[in-house]
C-alpha cells in the first residue's frame, strides 16, 4: 500500500474492522470505577486497591470489583467494570493503593471502542487521493494491497537539427533539447510516468522512427517541428501513420502551432504536438496535457488553482489571441499582487524560471491597467509555502 502515495483509489474502502477495538486507556494511569471516586476531594481523599497491572497489548486477568483500580497505560484495554482512568499525575500512590483527591467522570481518559472507524463505515472512497493520512487508514485496517489507478504512460521526444543532450557540444549555434527536461518533469510533476525517446533529426523518416517508438504509450509529446517551416514534418508524420488530428493551431500565445490527434482507441495514443520553444511547450503542456494526464489518473481536480491578484504594471498586447503572461505573485495584505517576470518573448525559459502563474489575459482585450484585478493560474506550489510558521 506504500507505493499508492499520490495515487487515485479505484475502489472504496469499507471498514472490516473497530478502531480502537476496545475501549483503550488515553493515559498512563489507574483504571477504576467513577462511582468509586465520586466523593473524592484534596480534603477527603478516596483510596482504592490496585488490583493489578495492565500493559499496552496486555489484558485484564479479572473484572476490576468495587473499591479497586488497576495500573494502566497509555492504549491498554480497560478492564472489565472499569468506565474511567485517571492520570497519574493527578494521583498520589504506592504498589498497592492508589489515592484520588477529586472526582473522576466515566469515559475520563478512554478512547472509547469504535470511536475512529466501525465496521461497515465507509472510510475511503474511489477517486480519493491517497496521501499520508489515507495510508495511515490502509494499514489501520489491514489493507496491505489497495487498487489505484495506474499512472499513464507518456513517450516524449524532441525534434530538430540543431538540437544536442546536455552533455554535447552546442559549438555552431546548437542548443540543449531542454524540452525534454521540462516536458518529462511536468509529467511526473502530473503524476504520470515519462519515457524519453530521444531526438528525432529534421527528415521525415527518423521523425516517423521515433514517433514509431512512441505508439505504445497512452500519451506521445513531442515538441517541435509543428510551426509551417520547410522540416516542420509532425503533421504529415503523423497523418500518415494514422493519427487523426483533431486541431493545429490555437488562438493563444505563447503555443499556437500546438497539433493535437489521436489514433483509433486501443491503436494508438493520443498525440500532442507540442510547439518547439521552450516557453510555448511548458505553456501548451500546462495547459492541455496535464489536465489530460490528471484525467487519466483518476483524479477528478484536472486543473491548476487559481487565485485573484492585483496587477502592479500596465500589460498590452493586440486583440486576438488569448496570451498566458508568466507572472511572478508577491501576497500583501490586501491579497496577491502580480508582475510580469520580464520578456515575454516564447523563447525565454527565464520568463517560466521565475513565474509564480499564468495571468490569463483574454483574447479580445488589449490593455490591462495597472491597478487592474486579474485572474492568475498558480503554477508554484511554493507560492502557498511559508518560511515561518503560521
Ligand atoms: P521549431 O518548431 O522546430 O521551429 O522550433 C522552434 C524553436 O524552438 C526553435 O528556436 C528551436 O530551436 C527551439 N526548440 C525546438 N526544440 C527544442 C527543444 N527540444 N528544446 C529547446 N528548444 C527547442
Ligand atoms: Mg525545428
Amino acid at each position: 500500500a506504500a507505493d499508492a502515495l499520490g495515487r487515485v483509489l479505484a475502489e472504496a474502502i469499507v471498514s472490516t474492522r473497530t478502531l480502537p477495538p476496545a475501549d483503550v486507556s488515553a493515559m498512563d494511569g489507574y483504571a477504576l470505577r467513577a462511582a468509586d471516586a465520586a466523593s473524592a476531594r484534596a480534603d477527603a481523599e478516596v483510596e482504592l486497591a490496585i488490583a493489578y497491572e495492565i500493559a499496552a497489548g496486555g489484558g485484564a486477568p479479572r473484572a476490576l470489583r468495587p473499591g479497586e483500580a488497576a495500573r494502566i497505560f497509555t492504549g491498554a484495554p480497560l478492564p472489565p467494570g472499569a468506565d474511567a482512568v485517571v492520570p497519574q499525575e493527578e494521583v498520589s500512590a504506592s504498589a498497592a493503593a492508589v489515592r484520588l483527591r477529586a472526582p473522576v467522570a466515566v469515559g475520563d481518559s478512554v478512547r472509547s471502542a469504535g470511536e475512529d472507524v466501525r465496521v461497515g463505515d465507509p472510510v475511503l472512497a474511489a477517486g480519493d487521493v491517497v496521501g499520508p493520512a489515507q495510508l495511515g487508514m490502509l494499514a489501520a485496517l489491514g489493507r496491505s494491497q489497495v487498487a489505484v489507478h495506474r499512472r499513464p504512460c507518456v513517450a516524449i521526444l524532441s525534434g530538430g537539427d540543431e538540437l544536442v543532450e546536455p552533455d554535447g557540444s552546442i559549438e555552431g549555434g546548437r542548443i540543449v533539447s531542454s524540452n525534454s527536461y521540462t516536458i518529462a518533469a511536468q509529467c511526473r510533476e502530473a503524476g504520470a510516468e515519462p519515457t524519453y525517446l530521444g531526438i528525432a533529426r529534421d527528415r521525415p523518416e527518423a521523425l516517423e522512427a521515433l514517433l514509431r517508438a512512441g505508439l505504445h504509450a497512452d500519451v506521445l509529446v513531442s515538441s517541435a517541428g509543428v510551426s509551417v517551416g520547410d522540416h516542420d514534418y509532425v503533421r504529415p508524420v503523423l497523418e500518415k501513420l494514422g493519427c487523426r488530428l483533431a486541431f493545429w493551431g490555437v488562438h493563444m500565445k505563447p503555443g499556437y502551432p500546438l497539433v493535437f490527434g489521436s489514433f483509433e482507441p486501443e491503436r494508438g495514443p493520443l498525440v500532442f504536438g507540442l510547439p518547439g520553444n521552450p516557453v510555448s511547450a511548458m505553456v501548451t503542456f500546462e495547459l492541455f496535457v496535464r489536465p489530460v494526464l490528471r484525467k487519466m489518473s483518476g483524479r477528478s481536480a484536472w486543473f491548476r488553482p487559481a487565485v485573484d491578484a492585483v496587477l502592479d504594471e500596465p500589460l498590452r498586447k493586440k486583440p486576438g489571441r488569448t496570451h498566458f503572461v508568466r507572472v511572478s505573485l508577491e501576497r500583501r495584505p490586501d491579497g496577491f499582487h502580480a508582475r510580469s517576470t520580464g520578456n515575454q518573448s516564447s523563447g525565454v525559459l527565464r520568463s517560466m524560471v521565475e513565474a509564480h502563474g499564468l495571468l490569463v489575459f483574454a483574447a479580445e482585450a488589449s490593455e490591462l491597467a495597472a491597478g487592474a484585478r486579474v485572474r492568475v493560474q498558480v503554477l508554484d506550489p511554493a507560492l502557498f509555502e511559508a518560511a515561518e510558521p503560521a
